[in-house]
């Protein structure tokens, strides 16, 4: 089995899914005790907040290559950063490195191709459904339309991930706002839609929803398991 070598604590209420996913998948795969091989290293999210706010995205980037070299040089066969967010300096870590970096938008559209989906809705941090780093790769990569919120309802996205979801906090009435934004989605023809924010799972679950969803934790973290194994 490969070791599995995680950038946790983006926030640490998502890696914790991470850990029993792949922990989960490894079992229903070789059957119990087996459990997986996994070496993390989680950060202080005050600390990527304040320099994601601040657009300090060049010494993000070298955080994250330093973290990931560390991985490497401690023994893991492939890396996964846990939040769709920090892949926006994806390639420059992969550059630097000697091993994989699974993408997480790239297990994301891989799910969604193999449904036959050509429309989905991308709901994620103002970084994640704004840039070009996400869509793009998805639309040019997979021939996938991605359609995301409009200005306001990408605002209240954005600020409830980070003033309630990175905290652990999950509310009603922010669940059926985002209902009710997929719901809009829906209308403009999206077919499904991309829970591209790895707290999002953690409010939103497939039952809820209008349109069958894409969960990137998930899909992420089971990816890592399948070449764990390979
Ligand atoms: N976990 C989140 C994501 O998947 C947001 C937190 C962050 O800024 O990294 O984008």
């Amino acid at each position: 089995m490969k070791t599995i070598g995680l950038i946790g604590g983006m926030s640490w209420e998502s890696t914790v899914d991470y850990y029993k996913i792949i922990n989960r998948e490894v079992k229903k795969k070789l059957g119990s005790p087996h459990s997986a091989e996994i070496i993390m290293y989680s950060v202080d999210f005050a600390e990527i907040e304040r320099l994601q706010a601040a657009g300090k995205w060049d010494q993000l980037t070298e955080k994250m290559i330093e973290i990931a070299d560390k991985l490497e040089r401690a023994g893991a066969d492939m890396i996964l950063i846990c939040a769709n967010t920090m892949h926006q300096m994806a390639p420059k870590v992969q550059a630097e490195l000697g091993i994989p970096l699974l993408h997480i938008a790239n297990a994301a559209a891989e799910k969604i191709k193999a449904e036959g989906l050509k429309k989905v809705g991308l709901l994620g941090t103002k970084y994640t459904m704004e840039g070009d780093f996400y869509r793009k790769r998805i639309e040019e990569n997979y021939q996938i339309e991605v359609l995301i919120p409009e200005a306001e309802e990408r605002d209240y996205i954005h600020q409830a991930i980070y003033q309630e979801l990175v905290n652990g906090v999950l509310k009603d009435q922010t669940r059926e706002k985002f209902l009710r934004i997929i719901a809009g989605l829906k209308n403009q023809g999206a077919e499904g839609i991309i829970l591209g924010c790895t707290e999002i799972p953690l409010l939103i679950k497939e039952e809820d929803s209008s349109l069958p969803v894409f969960n990137t934790t998930e899909l992420h973290a089971k990816k890592a398991v399948k070449l764990a194994l390979k």
